[in-house]
């Protein structure tokens, strides 16, 4: 028997089926960001599948499950990165903070190549320095 629900209610199980840390964080974040961006992140979390957007998707999940702090204000540059660059993806971290920081990875094959692009050198939260595993790495003795 071929189902008769919408994609709407499709999508709606689909939210429903998320585990709660990934709502909760949802929630904190979106609060955390600029009034200016909240409707166009919450598309991005919630109007699943989306390719566009899945740099942030990200983000939120080394929130959720791997904690990955998140500041109680976030800056709004960290965020326009992955409104405006869909490749963008959270592979590098603040040193001191350990704020989650996006770049665009390189298209190449090897995996150890440098990023195409780095946005932030220095984080936009504390002014330190930015890259691979500098928080998690420092944490691992
Ligand atoms: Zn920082």
């Amino acid at each position: 028997m071929v189902s008769e629900r919408s994609n709407k209610q499709i999508g709606q199980e689909s939210t429903n089926r998320l585990p709660d840390e990934w709502r909760n964080v949802c929630e904190q974040f979106v609060k955390r960001i600029s009034p200016a961006h909240r409707t166009a992140v919450r598309r991005i979390l919630h109007d699943r599948p989306c390719a566009a957007g899945s740099g942030l998707r990200s983000w939120i999940e080394a929130v959720a499950f791997r904690h990955s702090p998140l500041p109680v204000r976030i800056p709004t540059p960290l965020v326009r990165t992955y409104l405006i660059d869909p490749e963008a993806v959270p592979l590098h971290e603040c040193e001191q903070c350990g704020i989650a920081i996006p770049v665009r990875p390189n298209r190449s094959a090897d995996p150890e190549d440098e990023p195409e692009l780095v946005y932030f050198n220095e984080c936009p939260v504390c002014h330190s320095r930015t890259g691979p595993f500098l928080y998690r790495g420092s944490r691992i003795v």
